[in-house]
């Protein structure tokens, strides 16, 4: 009684909440009289992930053929649901791109996909229902999606893929998406394989180094460093907008605006609320009021720079990621390290940990914001947190310190920020290496034994980024099982 009764009410949740995505059928043609299964988007995801198409005869709704090379790498991230698939539709060359997956071919302009630029390499559109699929799929600038309705084109009853599918393990723990390389690399020795992914994250560790050392030549060790952490500060979705902020109010500045960190970063980002903002929370509304009380002072000498409103990304972001959040972080942390870089360069140099630096930051507005005019959170909650921390040290505060030193040739601080990189510990997965290591491992236990330091993490980065991401063949002509074959036969 109370399975069902969860059930009934998962149901009617899941309808009011996700009409376009979640629609429980009742299978007409099953065995027994009624059969209802939830239809959801994911199982058409498991189902393309799978291929469990007729893949002889595929066709798009406007007649044409279709030829799956590579069904694409199932995205954890915002935008289409599969990348980098190669297909070949029609006549036309294969091709490489994304795949959006829906139940019915409206839900395109219903997500709102034909205005979002996210969308724009889709070239695939599939649907599982074939009614309403003559409804045209357009990208943002008017392209038309061949689109493939797969209702009548599964290789077994809909009913049937539901059960045989175990869609809550989709796509990590489902052991049939591994490369061809797989096989290739469970045969090496352990200490082969560890070192083969060292040398690779040297590699990484190398481009990053040598990023740095371009931008300390365009701009000078301190400002290269404030840009880089800036940078990190918008994650994905709002790096080029932390990156220009920070070109705009240059590290050389800092200083002279300490006391008005707060208003200048918010007004020159365009980060303020133009009007009063609508809340009762007294905390929240007085500090808009605060930086505003200041800006309107200090905007007419920094009109120029004052960023375009649309530099910025909202849609999609967390709240622990809002850039209102991670700006109130980087002034938090101006604020607290006035001579950070000094700081981490003797971290770096003593072997100290420079992730604290970032991580031990605390505000009495933004530890319990999450947006400006925000509501009050009840508990604190960590600005930057640890893991975010950690990243910040592997991908901007070691390469930095590295090419800084190289660049003064200081081989000791060299050495030293080296070392640092080798010592540190796997770092909490995140989706490129959870995907880079279900693509090249062939096992869970696999990954374990062989990625235990953030250097051989970011080694399996590496060759994906190297293999992966510009093997357009779905592994046929990929070189690396290659490259793993010469590699055994030298170590
Ligand atoms: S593309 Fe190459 S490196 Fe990537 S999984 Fe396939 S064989 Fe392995």
């Amino acid at each position: 009684m109370a399975l069902t009764r969860y059930g009934e009410l998962r149901n009617e949740l899941m309808r009011r909440s996700f009409p376009s995505i979640f629609a429980p059928v009742v299978l007409r043609d099953a065995d027994s009289n009624y059969v209802p299964i939830p239809i959801s988007e994911r199982l058409v995801q498991c189902i393309w992930y799978d291929q469990r198409l007729n893949s002889v005869s595929l066709q798009t709704t406007d007649g044409r053929t279709v030829r799956v090379v590579f069904q694409g790498w199932w995205n954890l991230e915002a935008g289409p649901d599969f990348r980098h698939a190669t297909l070949q539709i029609g006549d036309e060359p294969e091709r490489t791109g994304d795949v959006e997956i829906h139940l019915r071919a409206e839900d395109w302009d219903h997500h709102g996909h034909e205005h979002d630029r996210q969308f724009n390499d889709v070239i695939l559109h599939v649907v599982l229902w074939e009614a309403g699929s003559l409804h045209t799929p357009r990208t943002r600038a008017g392209q038309i999606i061949p689109q493939l309705a797969i209702q009548h084109q599964l290789d077994c009853p809909l009913e049937q893929l539901y059960d045989e599918l175990d869609i809550d393990s989709y796509p990590h723990n489902v052991g049939n998406h591994h490369g061809q390389c797989a096989h290739v690399l469970q045969a090496l020795h352990p200490q082969s394989l560890a070192a083969l992914l060292d040398t690779a994250g040297e590699e990484r560790f190398g481009a990053k180094v040598r990023r740095f050392l371009r931008w300390i030549h365009r701009v000078g060790p301190e400002q290269a460093f404030y840009e880089g952490w800036m940078e990190a500060l918008g994650y994905k979705a709002n790096k080029a907008a932390f990156r220009a902020l920070a070109q705009r109010v240059p590290v050389s500045e800092i200083n002279d605006h300490r006391l008005h960190l707060g208003p200048i970063l918010f007004g020159v980002a365009n980060l303020l609320p133009t009007g009063a903002p609508a809340t009762r929370d007294a905390a929240a509304a007085g500090h808009v009021k605060r930086l505003w009380n200041a800006w309107w002072k200090l905007r007419p000498d920094l009109e120029d720079r004052i960023l375009p409103s649309d530099a910025w990304r909202f849609h999609g972001v967390r709240p622990a990621n809002h850039p209102h959040r991670r700006l109130g972080a980087a002034i938090t942390l101006l604020k607290k390290h006035p001579r950070l870089m000094e700081k981490v360069v003797g971290a770096v140099e003593s072997g100290g940990d420079p992730a604290t630096f970032f991580s031990e930051i605390r505000d009495d507005y933004w530890s319990y914001h999450f947006t400006l005019g925000g509501k009050t959170q009840s508990r604190a909650s960590e600005l930057i947190g640890f893991g975010r921390a950690q990243e910040i040290v592997v991908n901007i505060v070691l390469p930095f310190v590295a090419a800084h030193a190289q660049n003064n040739g200081d081989a000791k601080l060299y050495e030293a920020a080296k070392a640092g990189y080798s010592r540190l510990p796997a770092a909490p997965s995140n989706s490129i290496v959870r995907l880079a290591a279900s693509q090249l491992f062939e096992s869970a236990p696999l990954t374990r034994r062989s990625v235990k330091t953030t250097r051989q993490q970011q080694g399996l980065m590496q060759i994906f980024h190297d293999f992966c991401v510009n093997d357009k063949s779905g592994c046929r002509h990929c070189q690396f099982p290659d490259l793993v074959r010469r590699w055994a036969a030298a170590t």
